[in-house]
């Protein structure tokens, strides 16, 4: 049986830094889930859809083809078959990809996806549903989260330092909305799973939050 490590937790909480570094030390694949869902928010920007546009969204998804594969350790995701990892970090995607992962249909796809990719192998997956719905029997499960201002701060410092202007109390104000969405939604919102651990990183380093996921690992 293949053994599974589910993170899940709001927008900026450090998830995929975490994800990433647990994977590669403990020598698993990463699952980034919020990749899909960016993957189909491309597509349906690049079709022109409105997040308001159900209807649409459920015929419109159909046609996306999202699959992933990996590349030195890195996750690439394929959408109808072009890599689209470099297209899909940027504000624009994020805020459509939070407006359309409610639709029921789109949760199907990317969920039996998901599911597939765990079931055979060791994989830590991060995302906001991975420990209440996608992997409910994972061995170890997180809830990582931290204050908004914390997380605000720390995407402001990775955007500055890559040139990009920004300001923080506008990202904190994005964060917040994001969470809302995300934690409000019908199916599957953001939530701490029963049996989760729950994990503050607000004044913790990565490492730390690392070596506390590995921990648990080791515990099971
Ligand atoms: O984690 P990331 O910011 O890349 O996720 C983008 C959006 O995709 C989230 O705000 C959320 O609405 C959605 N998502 C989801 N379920 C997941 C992963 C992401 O609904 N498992």
């Amino acid at each position: 049986m293949s053994f599974n490590i589910a993170i899940d937790g709001p927008a900026g909480a450090g998830k995929s830094t975490i994800a990433r570094k647990i994977a590669k030390k403990l020598g698993y694949i990463y699952v980034d889930t919020g990749a899909m869902y960016r993957a189909m928010a491309l597509y349906l920007i690049r079709e022109r859809i409105d997040p308001s546009e159900t209807e649409k969204i459920d015929a419109k998804c159909e046609e996306a083809d999202i699959t992933i594969g990996y590349e030195n350790g890195e996750q690439i995701v394929y959408l109808n078959g072009e890599n689209v990892n470099g297209l899909i970090r940027t504000e624009e995607v994020g805020n459509m990809a939070s407006a359309s992962s409610p639709n029921p249909n789109v949760r199907k796809k990317m969920v039996e996806l998901q599911q597939k990719l765990a079931a055979s192998r060791d994989v830590v997956m991060d995302g906001r549903d991975i420990g209440t719905c996608v992997l409910p029997d994972a061995q170890v499960k997180v809830y990582l989260t931290a204050d908004s201002r914390v997380r605000a701060e720390r995407r402001y410092k990775e955007l500055s330092e890559k040139g990009v202007s920004c300001d923080l109390d506008t990202i904190e104000k994005d964060i917040i909305e994001r969470d809302h969405q995300d934690m409000t939604r019908e199916i599957s919102p953001l939530m701490q799973a029963e049996d989760a651990v729950l994990v503050d990183s607000s004044c913790m380093t990565i490492d730390e939050v690392v070596d506390a996921v590995i921990g648990l690992a080791g515990d099971r």
